[in-house]
Order: C-alpha cells, then sequence, then structure tokens
C-alpha cells in the first residue's frame, strides 16, 4: 500500500495513520486467515481420506458372511485406519450360547485373544438405562482386563456401547498411547457411528452362524444332524482320496430301544439318547464327526482312522454305555447298550464317483449292524469287505 501524499494538516495525518493501523491489522487478519483456510483444507483433505478409508471398511464390515470373518476384519483393520493402539470386543454371551456354537461350527477362538466375552451386560461397566461412551485416561486396574496382552503404552480408552434395538450386547473397546486421544471433552459421533455398524454386522453374523447350527445339528441331543454327515462324508472322502489316508464309518442303534421309551416313557427315552449321545462323544477326537441319523440310531465318521483302530473305538463306545446305568429324569436307572457296525474305506479308494463310495461305505456300516444285531446285540461287527 502507497503512503498518502503530503502536506497534510494534522487531523489528515492522524486519519492516514489510523487508516495504515487498519491495513496493517486488516493485512495480518488476511494471513491468519489463508494460514486458517489451508489448514481446514488440510483438515477437510485428512478427514476425507479418514472417510474413505472408513467407507471401505463399513463395506467390509457388511461384507463379511460369518463370525470369524467380521471380527478378523475388525481385529485387523480398524487399528490401522483409525490409527490405535488396542482394539477390542466384548460381547454378552449369557449361558456360553454364542461361545459354544462358533466353536460347534469350528471357530479357533486362540486366534482372537481380542475377542472377549461377558455373562451380563453389566459387567460391561456403561451406564443404565442408556449406555454411554467411556471415554479417558487408560487405568489398568480399570481396563487391563479389557486389553488383554497389550503392551504397556496405552494411554487412553474410548470404550463404546454395541446397542441393537436399544439392548445392550456388547462394547467396542478403544485404546490409544496418546494421552490425549480419547479425552472425556471428545465428541463421540464418530465412533457411536462406527459402533452402531459394527454392532449390526455383529447381529447378522451371530444370527446367521445360528441359523447355520439349528440347520446342521439336531435339536435333541445337540450332536449333527443327517443332513450335515452326509455333506461332511462326501468332503472327507474326497480329502481322504487325495491325501491317501483312511476313514472309517460306524453306524451305532440303541439295543431295544422301544422297551426304555414303553418302560420309562418318552421323556425318559430321550433323556437316555442325549446320554448315549455324550458317551459317545466322549470317546472320539475333534476331528471326528458324530450325527444322529434319526430315531436312535447315530453316525460317526473317523478321520484317519483305519478297520482295526475303528473298531476299537466302537468298542470303547460300547463298554461306555453297556458299563453304568443311565440316570433318568423321574430318579429311576435303566441300563442300555448299543450295537454298532464299522466299515472302512482303504486309503487307495476306487475311481467310483465320491457320491456312490459315500453311499456304500454308510451301507456297509448298516449291514455289519444289522449282523451285530441278530449276533445278539451289544457288539460291534466290522464290515469283513472293505469298500470297494
Ligand atoms: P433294536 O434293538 O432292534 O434296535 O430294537 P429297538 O426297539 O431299538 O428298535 P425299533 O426300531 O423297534 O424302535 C425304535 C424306537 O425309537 C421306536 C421309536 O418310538 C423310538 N424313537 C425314535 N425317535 C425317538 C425320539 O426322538 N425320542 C424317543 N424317546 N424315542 C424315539
Ligand atoms: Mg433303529
Ligand atoms: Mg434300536
Amino acid at each position: 500500500m502507497s503512503q498518502p501524499i503530503s502536506p497534510v494538516s494534522g487531523q489528515q495525518a492522524s486519519d492516514a495513520n489510523g487508516q495504515g493501523q487498519l491495513v496493517t491489522r486488516l493485512e495480518a487478519e488476511n494471513q491468519a486467515l489463508r494460514a486458517r483456510l489451508a489448514f481446514l483444507l488440510e483438515q477437510v483433505e485428512r478427514n476425507h481420506a479418514i472417510m474413505g478409508r472408513h467407507q471401505a471398511f463399513d463395506l467390509e464390515l457388511v461384507g463379511a458372511s460369518t463370525f470369524p470373518e467380521l471380527i478378523a476384519t475388525i481385529f485387523r483393520t480398524l487399528p490401522v485406519i483409525s490409527e490405535l493402539d488396542g482394539v477390542t470386543l466384548s460381547l454378552v454371551d449369557e449361558g456360553d450360547d454364542i461361545l459354544v456354537v462358533m466353536e460347534k461350527l469350528g471357530v479357533d477362538f486362540s486366534a482372537f485373544p481380542q475377542m472377549l466375552f461377558v455373562q451380563q451386560a453389566g459387567e460391561l461397566g456403561f451406564a443404565s438405562p442408556v449406555p454411554a461412551p467411556l471415554l479417558g485416561a487408560f487405568d489398568a486396574a480399570v481396563h487391563g482386563a479389557r486389553f488383554p496382552g497389550a503392551d504397556a503404552g496405552l494411554r487412553s480408552v474410548a470404550l463404546v456401547p454395541l446397542l441393537r434395538n436399544k439392548r445392550l450386547i456388547g462394547s467396542l473397546n478403544l485404546a490409544s498411547n496418546d494421552a490425549l486421544r480419547f479425552t472425556p471433552a471428545l465428541g463421540t459421533d464418530f465412533i457411536q457411528h462406527m459402533a452402531s455398524i459394527i454392532a449390526i454386522c455383529l447381529e447378522n453374523v451371530i444370527s446367521n452362524e445360528m441359523l447355520k447350527y439349528i440347520g446342521l445339528t439336531d435339536a435333541l441331543t445337540g450332536v449333527y444332524n443327517r443332513r450335515y454327515i452326509d455333506r461332511r462324508l462326501l468332503e472327507e472322502i474326497a480329502r481322504a482320496k487325495r491325501q491317501h489316508y483312511c476313514i472309517s464309518c460306524m453306524y451305532i442303534d440303541i439295543d431295544h430301544f422301544k422297551l426304555v421309551n414303553d418302560t420309562h416313557g418318552h421323556q425318559g427315552g430321550d433323556e437316555v439318547l442325549r446320554e448315549v449321545a455324550v458317551r459317545i462323544r466322549h470317546e472320539l477326537r475333534r476331528s471326528d464327526a458324530l450325527g444322529r441319523f434319526g430315531g436312535e440310531e447315530f453316525v460317526v465318521l473317523l478321520i484317519d482312522a483305519n478297520l482295526d483302530s475303528a473298531t476299537f473305538v466302537a468298542e470303547r463306545i460300547r463298554a461306555s454305555i453297556a458299563g453304568m446305568p443311565f440316570d433318568l429324569p423321574s430318579s429311576a436307572q435303566t441300563h442300555v447298550s448299543v450295537s454298532i457296525g464299522v466299515a472302512s474305506l482303504p486309503a487307495h479308494a476306487s475311481e467310483l464317483p465320491i457320491e456312490t463310495v459315500a453311499q456304500q461305505l454308510v451301507a456297509h456300516a448298516d449291514q455289519a449292524l444289522y449282523q451285530a444285531k441278530a449276533n445278539g446285540r451289544n457288539q460291534v461287527v466290522s464290515a469283513a469287505a472293505s469298500v470297494a
């Protein structure tokens, strides 16, 4: 800016002086505004990038179709995109329903130490009846259990309630090594939005897994149903054929079960069915599959077991059922026995279609069972010929 032209009166001089100061102030303000604008633009760009990453994260969450896939996505991606030093989930699981079903579906929780379960919603420590996020300094005594295995650097935490239809289903636990990352004054709209997406996705995959479980298991005994065993048998035969190992099949039928029902009622019969399933399961390896084929018949697939070792296991099952009386709901007791037929598929199976091989394997075990019944029951018979 140019200076005013002289000569000037005192009044003019002071006006000019005032104008000069105004211009300087405006220039300074202009500069400050520019700097602020640049800062805001940078922030917008950063937030835009974060939003973009979070949108991609949201899509990944929505796309996860199984429980392990969903939690793996959360634990892998969230610490990176949100620059966090600890991310865990606590789920309310009364009676261990979720845990048991997921384990039955083969989820290995040792791979997810960040996945925590509590029995009661009250254990999560949120206000009731309207749970709100809890933000503040990390306190090992209070928060340590929420971040198992985390390093000692955690300084601030945000515990965000996971809500579905106003019901508290869990908590999303975020931690940072930066003491100022989560303070009680921080706005929580963003993390609450994220928690609501996670809550919806969790509920969704858990319902799906429960449905899957119900579709594959027998409601009375909790073991697999026939549909599952039929499908699993095809998978196992294909794998055994590729990797050249034996699989065996047991057909188990309770002896004179009609008599148990006639003597102790249907409820007594049901209790015997449940306990027989428990005793069979107890003699098997984790890799073996036990299914109820209907009525009082069970089928077991033994993976990497030849006829001799399967027969040995069958004999153990027979003995454990016949060896101890069964307690009934009426507080009566009854003795139960089973007959078992065993058949095997050799390590180098035939070139027949897998479906045919599966049918033959079960049919051979069934024929051996028939023989066990004919021989007087409470015994194991191994199929003479292995499947072609
Ligand atoms: P066997 O030694 O020849 O096998 O004689 P069994 O009496 O065990 O065989 P049978 O096939 O004559 O009878 C099976 C019985 O199982 C008849 C049926 O009422 C009963 N049953 C089938 N499903 C259930 C069930 O879910 N609960 C109960 N309590 N009984 C069942
Ligand atoms: Mg039967
Ligand atoms: Mg029977």
